[in-house]
């Protein structure tokens, strides 16, 4: 967009940043592309889809002091901003391409740029996900991505899949983050080491892009946990109309949240957000091939439920007994 057409455009140019649009663009986020036909630089970026492949297309949105906090390092919310976008293409199925990236900051600060381009472009080599384009302007800091995948035509993992007596699945461990976000609150102390453990979850999470990709053909549903398990869960259930009975002990987590109360491990695990493990549905015959998945992905897997054809969710306990659920789930116009 040109300085005109933008509110800022009336700033004395003192105010505006130092290093420059251009300049920035071409010192951070210009590297050489060799999948796409082109990269950043011109009006568009340019890239082809494989033949028989469906592109995978997500955004995902952080806003400072909502989807994240000010002490978090920079290098982290670079790799964070990525990590939740790949996350969805996890969710799907998918291999990730390319990736633009919108970034609206308060004013240069090479120190943030240096690190937060770090942390991003580190992820995006890891996945082998190209930046291809963005934009860049002056205001409160904000970070959107969209990540572009592919996958074979028509088989994607949709939430709409997911059928009755289908096993319900799990990877890695809930909870970590939501633990994390309360001690910075200051509802919960823990050790140094604990806390970094925990700290790391949050504001560093693994995208499972390898398990979703070698789920396709297996899973029958899939959605990646980044609001609380029963509210993404919830999703999937209305869907696919179906209903689910939920292990709440078997939920996988780590061994610092196995040293918070009952309760907290609960609330955390069921109910926590900014986890992005994969939550999927797969027919009881195909336990193995879901196991044989996640060895080849080198994540742990665990089944936590089934689902049934009798809507709503119910919780139960390890002996099966029925447990209440009063856990909400995020929702950023929930007042
Ligand atoms: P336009 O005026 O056509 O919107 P811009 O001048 O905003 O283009 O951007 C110039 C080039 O830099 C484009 O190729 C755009 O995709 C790229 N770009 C802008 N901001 C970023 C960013 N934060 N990361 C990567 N590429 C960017
Ligand atoms: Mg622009």
């Amino acid at each position: 967009m040109r300085d005109a057409d933008n509110a800022y455009a009336a700033l004395p140019y003192s105010c505006r940043m130092s290093l420059g649009e251009f300049d920035l663009i071409a010192k951070y986020f210009t590297r050489s592309v060799k999948r796409a036909a082109l990269g950043v630089g011109d009006d568009c970026a340019l890239f082809a889809t494989s033949p028989g492949m469906q592109l995978a297309v997500s955004s995902d949105m952080l806003v400072e002091g909502r989807h994240f906090l000010s002490t978090v390092a920079p290098e982290r919310l670079g790799h964070k901003a990525l990590a939740v976008n790949l996350s969805d293409l996890a969710a799907c199925g998918a291999r990730p391409v390319a990736f633009t990236l919108a970034l609206a900051m308060p004013g240069v600060d090479e120190r943030f740029l240096e690190g937060f381009a770090r942390g991003l472009l580190a992820l995006a080599d890891e996945h082998d996900c190209e930046l291809i384009g963005g934009d860049t302007t002056r205001g409160p800091l904000n970070l959107c991505i969209t990540v572009f995948g592919e996958l074979p035509a028509g088989q994607a993992l949709l939430r709409s899949g997911a059928r009755a007596g289908d096993e319900l699945y799990v990877s890695g461990t809930l909870g970590d983050a939501r633990a994390a976000l309360e001690v910075f609150r200051g509802g919960l102390s823990l050790d140094g080491a604990a806390f970094e453990t925990l700290r790391l979850a949050m504001e560093q999470p693994q995208p499972r892009v390898a398990l979703g990709q070698a789920l396709r053909g297996i899973a029958t549903s899939a959605i990646d946990v980044s609001d609380g398990l029963l509210g993404d869960l919830g999703h999937v259930l209305r869907r696919s109309q179906v209903g689910a009975t939920l292990e709440v002990d078997a939920l996988p987590r780590s061994a610092v949240l196995g040293t918070l109360s009952a309760a907290l491990q609960r609330e955390f695990t069921l109910a926590g957000g900014d986890d992005y493990e994969l939550v999927f549905s797969a027919p009881p015959g195909l336990a193995a091939e879901v196991h044989a998945a996640a060895s080849s992905a080198g994540v742990n897997v665990t089944r936590i439920g089934r689902l049934d054809a009798e809507p709503g969710l119910r919780l139960v306990d390890a002996h099966g007994a029925a447990l209440a659920n009063r856990f909400g789930s995020f929702d950023h116009f929930k007042p």
